[in-house]
């Protein structure tokens, strides 16, 4: 079989991946491109899967990009076939039917894999994991073809929780097993936690906390309940586990590149090997905020990670920002955003508002003048301000008593940040 060669290869075709792509277009109109996958489908928007799970969106409308995109951005699409192998030394990938793609750079956005306990049951017909398109379609095969009344899924995460509220949304009874006291922990602090609970028992789904699950029960081959670690049998007929994603780092690591939880990357999000980059849930980057290197698997992250690489990859200088983690959910109507360090031990200051009907709740987290985090629930539209304000840095100080207030706004700001950063140079507002 001959090697096909490309001047860049994507490996992964969802957020990142699709990133890159756009960027390095925009520097290299000319460079032979191609993105491998394992999955068989074009990039679809993997926070949409519940969605469609839930029937609430079509196949057609996860479509993360138009029909004609690999095209119109010449890339060829190698859909269906996992790289299976990386060789640094070949500049080359080898593919899961035994063909070899060589390239001049090499971008890693191939994300993570979910994370399954070592419990009793969990080969069960009826317990799934739920990353991937193809998890919403076995599901929704699963519920067409058993009697399924009760759902548990294990895991408050974002990913749980989005996966009871799609069962929910099907009719079903749905409850979460979360180990920790608190579901969403690491998105929001406990009075917004409390809030997102109270969403997801509104919309009729049982929370669990502090208990963990201890073996998923069968009956002929299929699943019937939870055995929580209290001894108490939980009636579930669908498990869906959900308690974390680890990143998809073996190819690099087999490969020799520096690998810590995630694969990792500097600035320009390059890896150990200077042709490879990294970007999305696979990689692990500098958090300014924290001090040291981290994983984040979150959409935004991913997103412009992504872009960062794929202007690196085309010969531009561009840094990536990083530091600023912001996550967006909404909980059964309720949107939250959590921004930066959301529990951060370090604060030194903490500003807080919450509406007189407790609808709505912000709370800012400064160090030295400076804004490390930010919550907001339910009222979300002045994130941005915030998130603008931790990623330029600037010193609150002087104002902070105005960024908690309802009457949060543009106008708010020192005329100086809002001239530069709103509305650019030379134009006062
Ligand atoms: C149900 C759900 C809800 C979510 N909701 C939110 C949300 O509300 N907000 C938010 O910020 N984030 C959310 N996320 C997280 C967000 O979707 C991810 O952070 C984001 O998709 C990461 O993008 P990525 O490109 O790094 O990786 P992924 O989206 O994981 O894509 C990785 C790609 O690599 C491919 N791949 C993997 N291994 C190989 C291989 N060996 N060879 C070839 N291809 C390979 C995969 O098939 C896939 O195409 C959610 C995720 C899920 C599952």
């Amino acid at each position: 079989m001959a090697t096909e060669r490309y001047d860049y290869v994507m490996v992964g075709n969802s957020t990142a991946a699709i990133a890159a792509i756009e960027s390095l277009r925009r520097h290299d109109a000319e460079g032979t491109t191609a993105v491998i996958s394992g999955e068989p489908y074009p990039a679809y928007c993997t926070p949409l899967i519940s969605y469609l799970l839930a029937g609430k969106v079509t196949e057609k409308q996860i479509n993360y990009r138009p029909a004609d995109f690999y095209a119109r951005l010449r890339v060829a699409p190698r859909l269906g076939h996992a790289v299976v192998q990386l060789r640094p030394v070949e500049k080359e990938v080898m593919l899961d039917d035994g063909s070899f793609v060589a390239y001049g750079r090499l971008l890693l956005a191939c994300g993570g894999t979910p994370v399954v306990p070592n419990l009793p049951g969990t080969h069960l017909r009826g317990v799934f994991t739920f990353t991937r398109y193809a998890d919403a379609c076995k599901i929704r095969g699963y519920l067409n073809e058993a009697q399924v009344r009760e759902a548990t899924v294990i895991g408050g995460g974002m990913i749980g929780v989005k996966a009871a509220e799609a069962l929910a949304d099907l009719g079903l009874r749905a409850t979460i097993v979360e180990l920790q006291d608190r579901i969403l922990a690491q998105a929001l602090d406990e009075q917004g936690s409390a809030m997102a609970r109270r969403a997801l028992e509104k919309a009729g789904i049982r929370v669990l906390t502090s208990r963990g699950a201890s073996a998923l029960e069968g009956q002929e081959g299929r699943v019937k309940a939870v055995r929580l670690d209290t001894g108490a049998l939980l009636p579930a007929q669908m498990v869906i586990i959900a308690i974390g994603v680890v990143p998809n780092a073996g190819l690099a690591s087999a490969a020799g590149i520096a690998v810590n939880r995630g694969v990792l990357v500097d600035d320009h999000m390059r890896t150990s090997d200077p042709d490879i980059f990294a970007a999305g849930d696979v990689a692990e980057g500098y958090d300014a905020l924290l001090g040291e290197t981290r994983p984040v698997a979150i959409w935004p992250s991913a997103y412009l990670q992504g872009q960062v690489a794929g202007a690196n990859m085309a010969g531009a200088e561009v840094a990536y920002d990083g530091s600023v983690a912001m996550n967006s959910i909404q909980i059964c109507g309720l949107p939250t955003i959590s921004v930066g360090l959301t529990a951060p031990a370090a604060a030194e200051e903490v500003l807080e508002y919450q509406s007189p009907d407790g609808q709505n709740y912000r709370r800012i987290f400064l160090r030295d003048g400076r804004i490390i985090g930010a919550i907001f629930v339910g009222e979300i539209d002045r994130a941005g301000i915030i998130t603008g304000l931790i990623r330029d840095r600037i010193n609150v100080s002087e104002f902070k008593e105005k960024l908690i207030g309802r009457e949060l706004g543009l106008l708010a700001l020192p005329k100086e940040y809002r001239r530069h950063k709103v509305m650019g140079p030379g134009i006062e507002v």
